[in-house]
C-alpha cells in the first residue's frame, strides 16, 4: 500500500511553526508496515491544496490529510476533498448537536460558523473526536482511502489510533516494520559506510529484509536498521542478528544499539559498574553535566561537577597550581589532567572528566585554533587517580564544539570503563 500524508495550514510554511503531525502518522504507519511514498504542506488555499491532493490521490492509494477541518473560511480541507472526489457535501445534524453539547458544557453558545464541521462529503465514515470539535472522516473512493484528520495533536493522535485499529490494520498488509537505531562514534560516515557496504547488500537479499540509513550528526553517526517481518519475533531475531555483525564490523567505535543517547550509556556502565561520577568543566560550561543530568535516575552514579571558567577558579576550587596554568597555558594538557585529577580527588568519586579548550568564535592562536580542546578523564583505583588526555581539534561555530567536547569526554568514560571491564 502506497501512503502519503498532507499538511493543512499556512502556518505550517511560516518560519515558526513545524508539521508534526505527518512525523507521529508515519511512524504509525511504518509500525503497520505501510511506507510513505511523499508527504506535503499545502496552504490553506483552494487551488494549491485541490492540485496537491489531485497529485497524491494519483500516486497514492491512501492519503491521510491533517488539519483545515475548523469552523472559519481558510478551512478548506473538507471542501477541496468532496469536490475532487465528486461527494456533494450533506449536513448531518447529529455532529452538529455534539458540537453544541461541547459549548453548552462550559455555558457557552455555539457560533453559526460551526456548522461548517457538520458538513460530510456523501459516503464518508464519521470519526468521532472526542478532544475538539471537528470529526475526522473516512473515505473510500475508486480503491482509494482518504483519511482526514483534525490538526491539533491531542485531537489527531486518539483519532488515528482508532482508525488503525478500526479499520487500517486490516486492510494493511501483513508485514510490519521493525526499527533500531545505532549510534557510532570515532569515525567518518564514509569510514563507516565503507565498512557497512558489505552487510548491506547481504541484507537486502536475506528473507527478512534490512534496510538501512546512514545519518550523520553532531558528534556521532546513526546507522537506522528497518527490517520488513510478519511477526514480532522475526523482526526482532533478524535485528539483533543484524546488530552483532555491526558490532563485529564497526567494535567499540559502535556506542548505542538501541537508540541510547551517549549519556544513557555512560550512566549504565557507571551503574553497572557501581562507578561515582564528576566533572571539571571550562569551555563545556557545564554541558557535560547537564546531559549525564538528563538521564533520570542519574542520582545513582552523578556527585557532582564544577565550571571553573576562569584561571583562578581553577585554581580557588579545584587547587590547580597556578605555575602549572602558567607554565603551560589555561588551554593545555597538564591543566586538563590537573583538572580531571583533582576534581577526583575532591569529589572523592571513582571517575572525573576535566575540559579546558578554545570553543570561539574569538581566543583562537596559531598553535591553538578555536575548537582545540583538552579533555582529560582521570579514574581513581587505590587512592591515586590514574589520568588518560588528548587534544582535539573540533570543527563548527561555539555550540558544535561545545557539544562535540561533551561527546568526547563521555566517550572517553565510556571507552575507558569498556576496556576495564572484566
Ligand atoms: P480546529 O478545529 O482546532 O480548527 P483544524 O483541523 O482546522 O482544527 P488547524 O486549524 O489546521 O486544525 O490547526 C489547529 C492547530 O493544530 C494549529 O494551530 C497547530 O497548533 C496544530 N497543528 C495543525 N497542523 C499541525 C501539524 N501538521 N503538525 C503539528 N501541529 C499542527
Amino acid at each position: 500500500m502506497k501512503a502519503e500524508v498532507i499538511a493543512v495550514g499556512s502556518e505550517l510554511l511560516t518560519p515558526t511553526h513545524i508539521d508534526t503531525n505527518s512525523l507521529f502518522i508515519t511512524e504509525r504507519l511504518n509500525q503497520l508496515g505501510i511506507e510513505l511514498q511523499g508527504k506535503s504542506v499545502a496552504a490553506d488555499d483552494r487551488t494549491a491544496l485541490r492540485t496537491i491532493v489531485t497529485d497524491a490521490l494519483r500516486r497514492s492509494d491512501l492519503l491521510i490529510l491533517t488539519g483545515g477541518l475548523g469552523p472559519t473560511d481558510d478551512d478548506l480541507t473538507r471542501d477541496v476533498v468532496s469536490d475532487l472526489i465528486n461527494a456533494p457535501l450533506e449536513y448531518h445534524a447529529e455532529i452538529f448537536e455534539a458540537i453544541e453539547k461541547r459549548f453548552a458544557s462550559r455555558g457557552l453558545k455555539v457560533p453559526e460558523i460551526n456548522r461548517r464541521q457538520a458538513m460530510v462529503p456523501r459516503g464518508a465514515a464519521i470519526l468521532a473526536n472526542p478532544n475538539g470539535t471537528a470529526p475526522g472522516l473516512w473515505i473510500e473512493h475508486d480503491a482509494k482511502r482518504i483519511l482526514l484528520l483534525p490538526g491539533p495533536p491531542r485531537e489527531l493522535k486518539p483519532m488515528l489510533e482508532r482508525v488503525i485499529e478500526e479499520r487500517l490494520a486490516s486492510v494493511a498488509g501483513a508485514t510490519r516494520l521493525f526499527r533500531r537505531v545505532l549510534r557510532i562514534t570515532g569515525q567518518s560516515e564514509s569510514s563507516v559506510e565503507e565498512k557497512m557496504q558489505p552487510l548491506y547488500a547481504r541484507w537486502l537479499c536475506a528473507p527478512v529484509r534490512i534496510v538501512t540509513t546512514i545519518l550523520a550528526s553532531l558528534g556521532q553517526i546513526e546507522l537506522h536498521l528497518t527490517a520488513a517481518a510478519e511477526t514480532s519475533d522475526e523482526g526482532i531475531r533478524a535485528l539483533d542478528a543484524a546488530v552483532e555483525e555491526v558490532k563485529h564490523a564497526l567494535g567499540r567505535d559502535l556506542f548505542s544499539v538501541n537508540g541510547q543517547t551517549m549519556q544513557e550509556v555512560v550512566g549504565d556502565l557507571c551503574r553497572a559498574g557501581s562507578l561515582r561520577i564528576s566533572a571539571a568543566e571550562s569551555c563545556t560550561g557545564g554541558l557535560v553535566m547537564t546531559r549525564l543530568t538528563e538521564v533520570p535516575g542519574s542520582s545513582d552514579y552523578v556527585d557532582r561537577g564544577v565550571v571553573v571558567y576562569s584561571n583562578q577558579s581553577k585554581t580557588e576550587l579545584l587547587g590547580v597550581p597556578a605555575d602549572l596554568i602558567s607554565a603551560h597555558g589555561a588551554v593545555s594538557e597538564p591543566v586538563a589532567e590537573a583538572m580531571a585529577s583533582r576534581m577526583a580527588e575532591i569529589a572523592g568519586t571513582d571517575l572525573s572528566v576535566g575540559i579546558t579548550g578554545i570553543a570561539g568564535p574569538t581566543g583562537g592562536t596559531p598553535e591553538k585554533p578555536v575548537g582545540t580542546v583538552m579533555i582529560a578523564a582521570a579514574w581513581r583505583r587505590d587512592g591515586k587517580p590514574e589520568t588518560r588526555v588528548r587534544t582535539f581539534r573540533f570543527v563548527g561555530g561555539r555550540e558544535m564544539i561545545r557539544f562535540q567536547a561533551s561527546q568526547a569526554a563521555l566517550d572517553m568514560l565510556r571507552r575507558w570503563i569498556l576496556e576495564a571491564a572484566p
